[in-house]
């Protein structure tokens, strides 16, 4: 079978050996029947059996969810200066351990701690795979078999399964809680220090807020007692950003720099979250520390490769120079985008959509709310302007546009479909396919 004339193009393109499984399940599914020596129905089945294998799995999506950093979607955009700097360490040797003045060896922390030491005002710096490896690493080196004292009220969990107390262990930290959900104080830290306390830990509560009476004790006032007791203090930023977000008209998120001042001893973020870089987890803090933490063998394991650690130099670089953020990162440049901008392509691009709509739904252009995402301020906050279709079956609506060439993500909430275009940044793309819309009666 694997002979017949009409399966060659497909070998072409498919390669032999998925053309041979293929096959084999086309002989499967039609044993014992006639068909099974159709030529043309095999290679017909057989084509559309591959379809989905030779496209791949992780595709190109349009994000108009209204969440910025959709953790699902992929999180930060990564700005041109970062993907070019990560195609030419793709493609070429690069000076990743090597030092180009002694000819030997170099670190690769030392591509991006200058940098960070710029930006946070940090002594030392280093990266690993993500924040939570970050956190991971830094109790595990700087409290194994110790004890860790935390609020209640920061004990959370992120999505995917990262939760603070679960890390803890994992770090093989003993957990003291101290405070209450919604009131911890300076005394209650006190208190809690013991003969085997390692480090006092805070953590941005990112993905939900305490409201109402409530009590949290600052790094500024937690740093003075550590200091009393010889102990480190440890902050999970999480999101954590570079710039403080009040230049665009964004309610303020603590900055790395903020928490270095307040004297946190180790500070750890994310790199794809607010900063907008490449999935990373970035730790900044005393060089005492940070030498101690670089130096634990588990840091061989949740090391950055050279792809991201090219793109993680090229974004903050960009920090460099803080007026043309908004213009060169495209996290920023989404957030900060005006509403009045958004609005105008709504309008562009209204009647396309509609017409792909069609009679099914009643569409039109409504303001709405949307988040930044990933665990900075868990509120709907950034006023923007979405498409919105409003009907009967708007499920099955959404899985039309999710079947687009490329899938356009939106939202279904209080009765309508909608996809906000704050995050649209390739309109004529987004258009151009709107004319390949089917939606499924059912
Ligand atoms: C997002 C987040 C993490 C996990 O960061 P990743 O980079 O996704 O691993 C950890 N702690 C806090 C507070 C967070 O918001």
């Amino acid at each position: 079978m694997a002979n017949w004339p009409a399966l060659a193009p497909l070998i072409q393109r498919a390669g032999r050996p998925l053309v041979i499984e293929a096959l084999r399940a086309w002989a499967e599914a039609k044993r014992g029947a006639e068909e099974v020596a159709d030529e043309a129905a095999c290679a017909r089945w057989c084509e559309l059996r591959l379809a989905g294998l030779v496209q791949p799995s992780q595709r190109r999506v349009f994000n108009l969810t209204g969440t910025v950093l959709h953790t699902n979607l992929g999180r930060a955009l990564m700005a041109e200066e970062a993907i070019e700097a990560a195609v030419t360490a793709m493609r070429s040797p690069t000076t990743l351990e090597y030092d180009l003045s002694g000819g030997g060896r170099g670190e690769r922390d030392d591509h991006i701690a200058p940098w960070l030491h710029r930006l946070t005002g940090a002594e030392a710096a280093t990266a690993v795979n993500n924040n939570a490896a970050a956190v991971l690493l830094v109790l595990a080196t700087l409290a194994a078999g110790r004890e860790v004292i935390v609020s209640r009220g920061e004990l959370i969990e992120i999505g995917g399964a990262f939760r603070i107390p679960d890390i803890m262990a994992r770090a093989d930290c003993r957990l003291v809680e101290v405070g209450t959900t919604n009131r911890t104080h300076l005394k209650d830290y006190a208190a809690a220090i013991g003969p085997d306390t390692a480090a006092i830990m805070k953590v941005h509560p990112s993905n939900y807020a305490v409201s109402g009476f409530t009590k949290t004790v600052s790094a500024a006032e937690l740093v003075p007692l550590a200091r009393e007791k010889g102990l480190p203090v440890i902050e999970d930023l999480g999101s954590g950003t570079l710039v403080d977000l009040e230049t665009w008209g964004l309610p303020h998120e603590p900055t790395a720099r903020e928490a270095i001042e307040a004297g946190i001893d180790v500070v750890t973020f994310s790199g794809d979250k607010l900063l907008g870089g490449p999935q990373a987890g970035l730790i900044v803090g005393r060089r005492a520390l940070i030498e101690r933490i670089a130096r634990n063998p588990m840091k061989r394991a949740l090391r950055l490769d050279k792809v991201r650690l090219a793109a993680l130099e090229a974004t903050l670089r960009l920090y460099a120079d803080p007026t043309r953020l908004a213009e060169r990162l495209p996290t920023v440049r989404a957030l900060a985008r005006p509403a009045g901008e958004i609005k105008a392509l709504a309008e562009r691009l209204l009647p396309v959509v509609a017409k792909a709509i069609g009679s099914g739904a009643t569409v039109g252009i409504e303001p709405v709310r949307g988040q930044i995402g990933s665990g900075a301020l868990p509120v709907d906050l950034l006023p923007s302007f979405a498409i919105a279709a409003r009907g009967k079956g708007l499920d099955r609506l959404a899985a039309a546009f999710r079947g687009l060439p490329i899938p356009v993500i939106g939202r279904i909430s209080d009765g309508a479909l909608t996809f906000d275009l704050r995050t649209l940044d390739d309109e004529v793309a987004f258009a151009g396919q709107l004319d390949k819309l089917r939606v499924v009666a059912g």
